[in-house]
């Protein structure tokens, strides 16, 4: 590892911020009914807003690669600065006063794709993505689900054949955030279906503009489409491609997995400090102050946000002190969904049908589409019962979930069958 000494790092971030971004102006008091008041869980952008997203967001990337704070923590041989957390959270200390385009394209390429790569990839992929990935020259997407597996996840049947040097992919992948502006996908397919369903998998890259790949979008019920079907029609890739070993690919989409939770997860502190402005003021605007439910119902949005940001912060410590993520970003993943919840109660309870019928009423029904993309937060990244099971058994200790494989798991409910 190099040796930088902070301070010098923090200047030499701090000049090259200067000279490319503009900096936030000191945060203007929150006054109900001035500015925007559109809140929303996903992207809602047309496809040319998006476009013009995209672009800005790779432009920046590449520049803050370029000036070698694109990806602090990298290893020097694949294209990394070679420093350390400490340098890294220094870097973002400083960025944090910025006006830095939206990044959120790279959350799912570089948060779980470019560290399964690094862990599992070949020789040839390493170099070929990983520098790519962090420079924004690739953006890459996660192609796991499918129509008939999702919490099952090992049951998917999207087949990957051997011929030669090359592999065959055929199948259909659903719900792929991302994959209509992606270069290359994480794929996880059946390569052996004579063994147990967690055994016959493997995991590729695979080019997402090869010939046989169709996107198709998926509009969701907030109006923006952020997801895709994605059909495979005998896509070759190469066998360098792969990742990790033949019928191993169950251990590698783990890695992705655990990835996943530790970004979604984390991603749930430090919004909460605007969210509760936003929320105060509101009780105020509508004169509830002494509402003796809605002041429970803050007081109840307040505490949990703090303990779910001071429980993330111990995870963040954690992983930064180089310990896997493990179940606590079940954790912080449920806490998520519980909070969002809480919100979404406040919310109805307080605006009621001004959540249903746009009155042109500042901050009133702008608030619906954040609490229609709700539901999407408690499935995505492993839905509320998955979690819950996650947490039981390897937090609490509880016996194991049946599981769906089990033969006697149905066996003693005689569902549909008793009588009287
Ligand atoms: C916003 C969003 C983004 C997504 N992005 C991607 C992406 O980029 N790439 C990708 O591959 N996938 C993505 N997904 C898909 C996501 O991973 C799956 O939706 C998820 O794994 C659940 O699978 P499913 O939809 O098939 O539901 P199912 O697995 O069929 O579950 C249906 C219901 O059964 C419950 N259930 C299932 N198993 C159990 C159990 N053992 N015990 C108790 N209850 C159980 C579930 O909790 C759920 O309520 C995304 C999903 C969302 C919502």
């Amino acid at each position: 590892m190099k040796f930088v000494e902070i301070t010098e790092f923090t200047q030499q971030a701090t000049a090259f911020l200067d000279a490319n971004l503009e900096r936030k102006e000191a945060a203007k008091k929150f006054v109900w009914g001035e500015g925007s008041d559109t809140m929303s869980m996903f992207e809602e952008k047309s496809r040319e807003a998006e476009r013009e997203m995209v672009h800005s967001a790779k432009a920046w990337r590449r520049q803050k690669f370029d000036a070698g704070f694109g990806w602090i923590t990298g290893a020097e041989e694949f294209g990394g600065a070679g420093l350390t957390a400490a340098h890294e959270k220094a870097y973002a200390g400083v960025e944090a006063n910025y006006k830095v385009p939206n990044q959120s394209i790279f959350t799912i390429g570089l948060g779980m794709v470019a560290p399964t790569i690094l862990a599992h990839g070949s020789p040839a992929a390493k170099e070929r993505f990983l520098r790519a990935m962090w420079r924004a020259d690739v953006v890459g997407c996660q192609l796991f689900s499918e129509p008939g597996a999702g919490s099952d996840l090992a049951s998917l049947q999207a087949k990957a054949v051997r011929d030669g040097d090359e592999w065959v992919i055929t199948g259909q992948k659903v719900w792929t955030s991302g994959a209509h502006y992606s270069d290359i996908g994480e794929i996880i397919c059946r390569s052996d279906p004579s063994l147990p369903k967690h055994k016959g998998l493997t995991a590729f890259l695979v080019d997402m503009n090869a010939p046989g790949v169709e996107i198709r979008p998926l509009r969701q019920m907030t109006g923006g489409a952020s997801f895709n079907e994605v059909f495979f029609n005998e896509v070759r890739v190469p066998d360098w491609y792969r990742l990790g070993e033949e019928n191993s690919g169950w251990g590698v989409a783990l890695t992705t997995l655990m990835n996943e939770r530790a970004a979604i997860g984390t991603g749930s502190g430090g919004g909460e400090t605007s969210m509760m402005t936003r929320i105060t003021a509101m009780v105020r605007h509508f004169e509830l102050e002494n509402d003796l439910l809605v002041r429970e119902m803050v007081a109840n949005l307040y505490i949990n946000y703090r303990v779910a940001n001071l429980n993330n912060k111990r995870a963040i410590d954690k992983m930064k002190a180089g310990q896997t993520p493990g179940p606590e970003m079940s954790i912080s993943k449920m806490a998520l969904v519980n909070n969002q919840k809480l919100l979404n109660d406040f919310l109805c309870h307080v605006l009621g049908a001004k959540l249903q019928a746009d009155t042109g009423e500042w901050g009133t029904f702008a608030w619906h589409q954040l609490i229609l993309g709700a539901p999407g937060l408690r499935i995505a990244g492993g839905s509320d019962e998955v979690m819950r099971n996650i947490v039981g058994e390897r937090v609490l200790g509880l016996q194991k979930d049946v599981g769906i494989d089990s033969k006697s798991a149905f066996s003693d409910l005689k569902i549909g069958t008793q009588k009287g």
